[in-house]
């Protein structure tokens, strides 16, 4: 039995911080998906620029994943969590700017760049390194990078909750004002994630839906461990 989780849903659902703790209280590795695309975005704005009308859009996928192989970028396990490293250098921090934040979701819809990512995730979760599992957090984990994972789990929150979750993460005031426009770069973000050709974000036909709008932290995590020790066995 492949002793996978995955966790997918919409930007800022609360994926990455659920992921991390279910892996922290099984005693499993978690692997960010997302951080992986965001180092490909920002290894192609510092080596390829941003193109000719900035956005990206003219971003040849082979050229990105030669670019890719060459640095290396790469998932790294250091304790029991991936990192992403771009030329041997941690880039955790570098990929939550707002340039990588922009332009992300045009790399992430390019054929070869997805079909590099997923054999990344794949050689990542084989080799392990000896932990009970992977959790890995993303859009597509459930459908196609890991269809056959026994477990998966698709969140969701009201765009609103995710913008004041998003503002409140980043010590940012939580206005009316602020959430409209986090709230609105939000949706333009996942209606790119769901609307492209390849992989779009969707809810496996066998997930677990859960909507934590009105749930806590602790709360979403416990439910995803609750299932995960009745579904894999030690
Ligand atoms: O999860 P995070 O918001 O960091 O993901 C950044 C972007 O990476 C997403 O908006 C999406 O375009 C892309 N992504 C993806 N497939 C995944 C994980 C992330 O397309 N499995």
């Amino acid at each position: 039995m492949l002793r996978v989780i995955a966790i997918d849903g919409p930007a800022a659902s609360g994926k990455s911080s659920t992921a991390g703790r279910v892996a922290e209280q099984l005693g499993w590795a978690h692997l960010d998906s997302g951080a992986l695309y965001r180092a490909l975005t920002l290894a192609a704005l510092d080596n390829i620029g941003e193109g000719g009308r900035g956005t990206g859009e003219g971003w040849s996928g082979q050229r990105i994943v030669s670019l890719a192989d060459e640095l290396p970028v790469r998932l790294v396990l250091v304790g029991e969590v991936f990192r992403a490293e771009v030329a041997g250098v941690d880039v955790g921090e570098a990929i939550r700017s707002e340039r990588v934040t922009r332009h992300v979701s045009v790399i992430a819809a390019i054929p070869e760049v997805r079909t590099w990512a997923n054999a990344q995730q794949r050689r990542a979760v084989e080799g392990g390194g000896g932990v009970g599992g992977v959790v890995v957090d993303g859009r597509d984990i459930g459908t196609v990078v890991f269809p056959e994972a026994p477990l998966k789990i698709f969140l969701t929150a009201t765009p609103d909750e995710r913008a004041r979750r998003r503002l409140s993460q980043r010590g940012e005031a939580v206005d009316g004002d602020l959430v409209q426009r986090e709230s609105q770069a939000l949706a333009a973000r996942d209606a790119a994630d769901s609307t492209r050709r390849i992989a779009p974000l969707k809810p496996a036909a066998d997930a677990v839906l859960l909507d934590t709008t009105a749930l806590t932290l602790e709360q979403q995590v416990s439910r995803v461990v609750e299932l995960a020790r009745g579904l894999f066995p030690g």
